[in-house]
């Protein structure tokens, strides 16, 4: 009984966190819970940081925010928005290459945190509108 409820809420912490775009731990509490509330925030947060140990989402350190949880395992950078905090993954071709420059004095890297700062596409339009309206 308590592992098939176990699944279950793994199941549903797994899909917020895939129907998210990089979210923090409360905003994963936040979706599961607006459709099952019964489900405490220990729980999402305990699952959460099972998935990470485990491997299964990556733990994402971006500048200016909380942890965010990313269900996408392939190497990858990320750009954050600097108006609307909104992140979206980069995806680098050398990756590798590039982690292997940073081996290449014997150092193992085990972590990388790309970030890229500026301006998502939505914000850069809505900025045009507002600038086309003051002149
Ligand atoms: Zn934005
Ligand atoms: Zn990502």
């Amino acid at each position: 009984m308590g592992a098939v409820r176990n699944t279950r809420q793994k199941q549903m912490v797994y899909e917020a966190l895939t129907r998210l775009d990089h979210p923090t731990a409360t905003q994963v509490y936040e979706c599961v819970h607006a459709e099952h509330p019964t489900v405490s925030r220990g729980t999402v947060f305990r699952v959460l940081g099972g998935f990470a140990e485990g491997g299964q989402v990556r733990r994402v350190t971006i500048f200016g925010s909380d942890t965010r949880y990313d269900h996408t395992l392939a190497p990858h950078a990320h750009g954050r928005c600097r108006v609307c905090g909104r992140v979206c993954d980069v995806f680098l071709p050398d990756f590798d290459a590039i982690a292997a420059g940073a081996e290449s004095d014997g150092f193992c890297v085990e972590s990388c945190e790309v970030e890229f700062g500026g301006i998502c596409a939505a914000c850069k339009r809505e900025q045009m509108r507002e600038n086309a309206k003051e002149e």
